[in-house]
C-alpha cells in the first residue's frame, strides 16, 4: 500500500480521537443532549448517569475512588486548580512551594503567579539525563513547604520522575504531592494509593481522547486535601469547579481512560520496540545525531534528538511530509527556546539543532522507514550547503 503522507509523528502535542471512543460520544451531542445537571427528568438523569460511569472510568486508570474525580477543561486548568487552589486554601499554615525547571508551563505559570500572592516557590534542576536529584530535594525543603509539583514524565524528553519515592517524601514532611500526569498516562502505570499522590492533572486529547476535557484527582482521605475554587458559579463537581458539564467529553474521556488501561501494555512493547527501531535506523544512515537525554527511564513513545548543523525549523521545512516539533508545541507557540532542553545542559545551537519525535497508536514500521529516509534527504541537503558543517568536518 502506498504509504498516506503527511506522517504523524507528534502524538506528544495531541492524538486522534480513538474511533471507539468517538462511537461512544455520539449519542451525547444530539439524542441524549441533557444537561447532567438537570434533577427533574430524564434527559438530565441519563447525562448524569453517563458522567458517573466515566468518573468511574477515569479513577479505575489511577487507582482512585469515583467521588475523588473532578472534571475540567484540559490540563492546563486542571495544574492550575491544582496549584492555585491548593495553595490559597491553605496559606495560613504554609507558604513555600516546590517544583522543578522542566515542568510545564502550565505548572511554572501559575506558580509564578503565585509568588505575587506573597508565596515561596523554588525550582529543582535537572541532571543531562532529565532527572533530578531526590538529595537536592530534601535539601530544598522547608517547615513551610506546603506542595510539591512534579511531573510524571516529560512532554520534550520523555524522562520520568520517581513518582514513588516522591510520595513519600511528601507523607514523611507532611506536605501535598501534585503531579501533572498529562504526558505519562496511559503510558505508565499510575497508582495514586502506591505513590501517594495527592493531586493529579490529566488531559483527554493525550490519550486519544477529545480536546478541552480532562480533570483532576484530589486526595478525600488519608489525608483529606483542602481545595479552593479557581472558577466561581453554579457549584457543579462539589463547588470546585462550577460549569456545565461537558457531558460527550467527559463521556470520550472515560472512554479513552478505560481503552489505555485495557491495552497499555502491549502497546507499550509495541511503541518501544518502534521507537528503538527508529533511533536504530537514524544513527545508521545519518551521521552527528545524538540522543537528548538517555533511553532507560523514558516514555516508550519519545525521541528526541539532534542533527549537528541542522536547525530544525529549517529541517521542518525541508520535510513538509513529516509532522514534528522543534520542542513543546505550547513552548513552540511563544517562539521560545526549550527550557527543558537548555536545562538539560545543551548549548543554544544544540537546542535549535533538537527535535521531537513522538509515536502513537497509527505509527507503523513502514512509517519509521520512510520517515527515517525523508530526515536522512532533509540533513543532507541542509550539511551540503552548511559552511560551519564543512568547518566543523574539516577540524576533525
Ligand atoms: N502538561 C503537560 C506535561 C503537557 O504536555 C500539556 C500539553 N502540552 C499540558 C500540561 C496542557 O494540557 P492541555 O492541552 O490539556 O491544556
Amino acid at each position: 500500500m502506498p504509504i498516506q503522507t503527511p506522517i504523524y509523528l507528534d502524538y506528544h502535542a495531541t492524538t486522534p480521537v480513538d474511533s471507539r471512543v468517538l462511537e461512544a460520544m455520539l449519542p451525547y451531542f444530539f439524542k441524549k443532549f441533557g444537561n447532567a445537571s438537570s434533577k427533574t427528568h430524564a434527559f438530565g438523569w441519563e447525562a448524569e448517569a453517563a458522567v458517573e460511569n466515566a468518573r468511574l472510568q477515569v479513577a479505575s486508570l489511577l487507582g482512585a475512588q469515583k467521588e475523588e474525580i473532578y472534571f475540567t477543561s484540559g490540563a492546563t486548568e486542571s495544574n492550575n486548580l491544582a496549584i492555585l487552589g491548593y495553595a490559597r486554601a491553605n496559606r495560613e499554615r504554609r507558604n513555600h512551594l516546590l517544583s522543578c525547571v522542566s515542568e510545564h508551563s502550565a505548572v511554572l505559570d501559575p506558580l509564578r503567579h503565585l509568588t505575587e500572592e506573597g508565596f515561596e516557590v523554588s525550582f529543582l534542576s535537572i541532571d543531562s539525563q532529565g532527572k533530578i536529584n531526590l538529595e537536592e530535594l530534601q535539601k530544598n525543603l522547608r517547615p513551610e513547604t506546603l506542595l510539591i509539583s512534579l511531573m510524571g514524565a516529560n512532554n520534550e524528553i520523555g524522562s520520568l520522575h520517581p513518582l514513588e519515592d516522591l510520595g513519600k517524601i511528601a507523607r514523611q514532611h507532611g506536605l501535598a504531592f501534585h503531579c501533572d500526569a498529562t504526558q505519562a498516562l496511559g503510558k505508565i502505570k499510575i497508582d495514586v494509593e502506591k505513590m501517594g499522590i495527592d493531586l493529579l492533572s490529566l488531559s483527554g486529547h493525550k490519550i486519544y481522547g477529545p480536546k478541552g476535557i480532562g480533570a483532576l484527582y484530589v486526595r478525600s482521605k488519608n489525608p483529606k486535601i483542602n481545595m479552593s475554587p479557581v472558577i466561581f458559579g453554579g457549584g457543579h463537581e462539589g463547588g470546585l469547579r462550577s460549569g456545565t458539564l461537558n457531558v460527550p467529553g467527559i463521556v470520550g474521556l472515560g472512554e479513552a481512560c478505560e481503552i489505555a488501561q485495557r491495552e497499555m501494555d502491549s502497546e507499550n512493547i509495541r511503541l518501544k520496540s518502534l521507537r528503538d527501531m527508529f533511533w536504530q535506523q537514524l544513527q545508521d544512515k545519518i551521521e552527528d545525531v545524538h540522543l537528548n537525554g538517555v533511553l532507560e527511564n523514558r516514555l516508550t513513545n519519545n525521541l528526541n534528538v539532534r542533527f549537528d548543523y541542522v536547525p530544525v525549523q529549517q529541517l521542518m521545512m525541508e520535510v513538509r511530509d513529516l509532522a514534528f516539533s522543534a520542542g513543546a508545541t505550547c513552548t513552540s507557540v511563544k517562539a521560545k527556546p526549550s527550557h527543558v532542553l537548555q536545562a538539560l545542559g545543551l548549548s543554544k545551537a544544540e537546542v535549535e539543532w533538537s527535535a521531537r519525535f513522538s509515536l502513537g497508536r497509527l505509527t507503523n514500521e513502514e512509517e519509521i522507514a520512510y520517515a527515517t529516509q525523508r530526515i536522512k534527504e532533509g540533513v543532507d541537503k541542509i550539511r551540503t550547503s552548511s559552511i560551519e558543517y564543512e568547518m566543523a568536518k574539516e577540524e576533525l
